[in-house]
């Protein structure tokens, strides 16, 4: 029989188990927390579109719509408080012909009946909110408080905050089944690595929350990946897209967009193709080039297809219901948070004080921690201090140079060794090489770490005690010394 018992288990570490397990950690309980891959952000949460939308385009009223409302209004606190680079830089959605103009209008009355400002922009006002960006349209429905934010440094930061304030995370942990009390409650969440007793499970599996459902003997509800593929551009042309960009929705697509990152990059896409495979994050050529084809009329003249650095894909959680966020039917201490299929980056924080009430009311009791709450505390970013004061203050590793000055490691997105060392003893620290790019963004930049790979492994090396070739990729398996020369 197992020893070790919790009071709430979550399952799955994307921005929703993250924003859950993070809003669950300012209470009195003792909160598990399992995550299948090696580390967090793993899934969807890690490649999408980066929009934290407020809402504008969705049908007022649903849940959808009332949550991503609801996190709209907080995002720069939020975001200050959890090393989140964030930015409001409005979206601007393109018309080009009459057609769109209609789609426009329609738009416009959506946004106004969810109380969104959204102003439609035509002529003289659209070239001078757009630059150079989309040189034949002809109007615009200006939104505002669109915004763009990192979603794997948000998911990141709220790990690190509930792991701070005394979550228990376990990665690599797949969850595999479960026990029950004969009243058919959940009685012991099961993993590879043996059982663990808890009052109250949380399904925050993204794509996979059908298997945990059915594992957990509750309900059924069917989930599969709608891939989306986009393509990367280099920050040189970053500054020619100044807002969120895309043509007007149509019956039958919500548009192309240009998405500005908030590490001044564009994001070209995203397409949404429903598919089988839930692990094949491939890219193909022909879909590309109708992304490129299709993104033309969103760019400057002169923005060509060598400005392409980087191309990849996510796959949304989509499932026969939307936003399934309840007590479970049949199994009543499982909560679901799933379904959350094209807007969760958005709608996390409210997610999560939503999954929190059903819990209090439905489940177990939630007081507030007596025991003051920790903070994350702030790493200072060479790439994101704007004095050369700051840069002169700029923490430094023992062993730099006795000038003070930041040793850099990665030229190209401006990391330096100090801040890699930092995010590999963190609370949630990398355990391999694409956890220090999600934290850092070394390796991220035009390079790809071509030139700095070699650094950042040495320093996850000191840090992890693991020897230089036993330094993974991502998963299990993507060891360095395993590689083929
Ligand atoms: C192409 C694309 C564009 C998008 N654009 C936007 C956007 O601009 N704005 C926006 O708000 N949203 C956007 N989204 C949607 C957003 O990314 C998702 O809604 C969100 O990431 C879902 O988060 P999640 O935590 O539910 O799922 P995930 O991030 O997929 O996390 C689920 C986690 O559960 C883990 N897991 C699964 N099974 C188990 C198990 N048995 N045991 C333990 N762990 C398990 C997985 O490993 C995974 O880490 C986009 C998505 C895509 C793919």
């Amino acid at each position: 029989m197992s020893t070790q018992s919790f009071d709430i288990a979550v399952i799955g570490a994307g921005v929703i188990g993250a924003a859950i397990a993070a809003e669950l950690s300012r209470h009195d309980r003792r909160v598990v927390w399992f995550e299948a891959a090696h580390d967090v952000a793993e899934g969807a949460s890690k490649a999408n579109s980066a929009i934290a939308g407020c809402g504008y385009d969705l049908a007022p009223g649903s849940l959808e719509s009332d949550l991503i409302l609801e996190s709209s209004e907080h995002w720069e606190s939020l975001c200050r408080s959890l090393d989140v680079p964030f930015r409001r830089i409005g979206a601007l959605s393109l018309a080009f012909d009459e057609g769109d103009s209609e789609s426009l209008k329609n738009l416009a009355n959506q946004a106004g009946a969810a109380g969104v400002d959204a102003e439609i922009l035509s002529g003289d006002r659209l070239r001078r909110a757009a630059g150079t960006a989309a040189p034949t349209a002809v109007e615009a429905l200006h939104v505002p408080a669109e915004a763009i934010i990192d979603p794997i440094r948000l998911t990141i930061g709220l790990a690190k905050l509930a792991v701070l304030n005394g979550v228990e995370l376990r990665r690599s942990t797949p969850v595999t089944g479960f026990w029950h009390h004969p009243s058919g409650n959940i009685s012991h969440v099961v993993t590879p690595g043996g059982a663990v007793a808890v009052g109250a499970v949380v399904n925050a599996a993204g794509v996979n929350a059908d298997r945990i459902t059915d594992a957990a003997d509750a309900e059924p509800f069917t989930m599969w990946p709608r891939k989306g593929q986009f393509m990367l551009l280099d920050r040189a042309v970053g500054h020619l897209v100044p807002k969120i960009m895309s043509t007007a929705p149509t019956p039958e697509t919500r548009g192309i967009y240009a998405i500005p990152t908030t590490n001044r990059t564009v994001l070209i896409g995203p397409t949404a193709d429903d598919r089988d495979d839930r692990a094949d994050k491939s890219t193909d050529a022909d879909t590309l080039d109708s992304v490129w084809a299709r993104a033309q009329r969103l760019l400057p003249d002169r923005v060509d297809r060598r400005y392409v650095t980087k191309t990849f894909a996510g796959l949304r959680p989509a499932s026969d219901r939307t936003y399934r966020i309840e007590v479970s039917p049949k199994v009543p201490n499982l909560v679901h948070a799933a379904g959350i299929r094209s807007t969760g980056v958005s709608a996390a924080p409210a997610v999560a004080r939503y999954v929190t009430n059903l819990i209090t009311t439905e489940v177990m009791t939630l007081a507030p921690k007596s025991a003051a709450l920790r903070d994350i505390p702030p790493l200072p970013r060479l790439a994101e201090v704007t004095t050369d004061r700051a840069a002169e203050e700029f923490a430094c590793d023992p062993g730099s140079p006795p000038d003070k000055h930041p040793m850099v490691v990665c030229a190209c997105e401006h990391v330096t060794a100090a801040e890699i060392a930092a995010e590999c003893r963190g609370p949630v620290p990398a355990t391999s090489l694409d956890g220090v790019r999600k934290r850092t963004r070394a390796m991220a930049g035009r390079c790809q770490g071509a030139y700095c790979s070699v650094g950042v492994s040495f320093i996850l090396s000191s840090a992890t005690g693991q020897l230089p070739g036993g330094i993974r990729q991502g998963e299990p398996g993507s060891e360095w010394e395993g590689a083929e020369q």
